[in-house]
């Protein structure tokens, strides 16, 4: 895959059609600058102002924006929030679409076929492998993500962070909660 990319890479700018330079920037800017902690900072929030968790259900597109997250791969956005009852997790079955302006990159293991299959036939069981147990009588709702419509898991915010303020809450909230296959982390707990 690594030299088939280079192969092309190297191909597209031997007849123009991409400049190195600018591939190098936009790489960058989704390795550094757009990341989860945008995702974090716009699950904070919600915790936070239910007017703005209200307006981020209904058109998460928009709320999103509003703090500056929109884009490539982000065009069309729908937030689904995790409850005592029900929890969701995001897949893409097909390939491996993914909300960059929120999350970045997608994980390597986002993109492989044990999970893009095992997601949907066995929620629970992937679940396990990432450490998450939820009770049994808690609905596992799984949506596949594609080119069209990306998802935003909003996790349960945790119990004892009443007293956090909204940065303190964002840095509780980790790259799998907000696609379901974590949960957001407890006050206290190590990083
Ligand atoms: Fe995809």
């Amino acid at each position: 895959m690594d030299l088939r990319v280079r192969a092309l890479e190297t191909v597209l700018a031997a007849k123009g059609y991409i400049d190195p330079a600018a591939l190098d920037v936009l790489i960058d800017t989704y390795q550094t600058r757009i990341g989860p902690r945008n995702g974090a900072r716009v699950v904070a929030r919600s915790w936070c102002d239910p007017v703005f968790r209200d307006w981020l259900l209904a058109d998460a597109t928009a709320a999103i924006a509003s703090l500056g997250y929109s884009g490539r791969q982000g065009e069309h956005m729908h937030a689904v929030q995790n409850t005592p009852t029900c929890h969701n997790m995001v897949v893409c079955t097909l390939c491996s679409c993914y909300p960059w302006p929120v999350l970045g990159l997608p994980p390597t293991w986002y993109k492989s076929a044990p999970y893009r299959s095992r997601a949907v036939r066995d929620p629970r069981g992937v679940l396990a492998d990432f450490g998450v147990v939820l009770p049994a009588e808690t609905e596992i709702r799984v949506w596949d993500s594609t080119a069209e419509l990306r998802y935003l898991v909003i996790p349960q915010r945790p119990v004892g962070s009443g007293h956090l303020n909204e940065e303190q809450l964002a840095a509780l909230v980790t790259r799998d909660s907000m696609i379901g296959t974590g949960l957001a982390r407890s006050p206290g707990a190590a990083p």
